[in-house]
């Protein structure tokens, strides 16, 4: 895949690009990312990327002429009527609080695709015909305002790459990952080893431990330790089912839940009632 990154502060991404699996999926090519300067796209001596909105108003709104001039110049990015038709292989992306919220099956989406362009605002954000007539979608990395879009185009390239594979060495383990909704059903479910026991199937992770198996008196789940993969597989949905409901009930109405989630729900709730959880 490759990936542009539209910015006025290239020198963010030195960093956040580099570690794990995206430096890996850069150094084995999986990935290719390219940063662009928006300034390096100005044509007057002080190298003018943002001006006073029209209307008046708060702050500053970044330019449409550097951000166009730059896409423009990239010259093999389809056309935006080819982009928004249905199976294309290129995504330009404003980054945006306006946007779409960012979720693992966005990622997922994003990740199929051949070519993604991440345009980051600032300031009071961007010239509104980049949304209107450039990028073909907006996206946001959730519900609060960030001070510009490096962080979330960072966010989004990190999340993406990550699922495409031979990003990450066991691929198996993005699918029973926190909210991976590619649930595979009763099959997956009733895997015979502890890597297939617990897709998430759009639920939280469930929780993982590592030796020492005894620390500082906090001990390790005895069922972890047993060698029973039925067992194990059970405790861990329930498990999972148990912190989705604490911390995100709005997740249980999206899921298929199976019958034995529906038998394990009921005993956290029967558990909670009676004061054991
Ligand atoms: N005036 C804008 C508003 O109220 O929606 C906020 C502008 S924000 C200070 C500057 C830039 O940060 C935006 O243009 C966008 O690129 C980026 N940004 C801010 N919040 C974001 C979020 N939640 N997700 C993605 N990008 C965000």
């Amino acid at each position: 895949m490759k990936v542009d990154i539209l910015t006025i502060f290239p020198d963010f991404f030195r960093g956040p690009l580099d570690y794990g699996i995206v430096r890996r999926a850069r150094e084995t090519g999986l990935v290719e990312i390219s940063i662009h300067d928006l300034r390096a796209f100005t044509k007057d001596k002080h190298r003018t990327v943002d001006d006073r909105p029209f209307g008046g108003g708060e702050g500053m709104v970044l330019k449409p002429e550097p951000i166009f001039e730059c896409l423009e110049s990239f010259g093999n990015v389809a056309s935006r009527e080819l982009r928004l038709s249905p199976g294309a292989k290129q995504s330009v992306i404003l980054l945006s609080a306006q946007g779409r919220r960012l979720d693992q099956s966005l990622a997922a989406e994003l990740s199929a695709l051949d070519r993604i362009v991440l345009i980051c605002g600032r300031y009071e954000g961007v010239d509104e015909r980049i949304s209107e007539n450039l990028a073909d979608r907006e996206v946001s990395i959730g519900d609060y305002v960030l001070s510009g879009g490096e962080l979330g185009a960072a966010v989004i390239v990190d999340t993406v790459t990550r699922l495409i594979p031979g990003a990450v060495g066991n691929q198996a383990s993005t699918r029973q990952e926190s909210f991976t909704e590619s649930f595979t059903g009763q099959a997956e479910l009733a895997g015979d080893g502890p890597s297939s026991t617990c897709v998430s199937g759009g639920l939280l992770d469930y929780p993982h431990y590592t030796r020492p198996a005894d620390f500082r008196g906090m001990a390790v789940p005895e069922v972890l330790m047993n060698g029973n993969h039925d067992q194990i597989r059970s405790w861990r949905r329930k498990t999972a089912l148990a912190k989705t409901l604490r911390n995100r009930p709005d997740l249980l109405e999206r899921v298929a839940l199976t019958a034995e989630d529906k038998e394990l729900l009921a005993q956290i709730m029967r558990a909670q009632i009676n004061g054991k959880s």
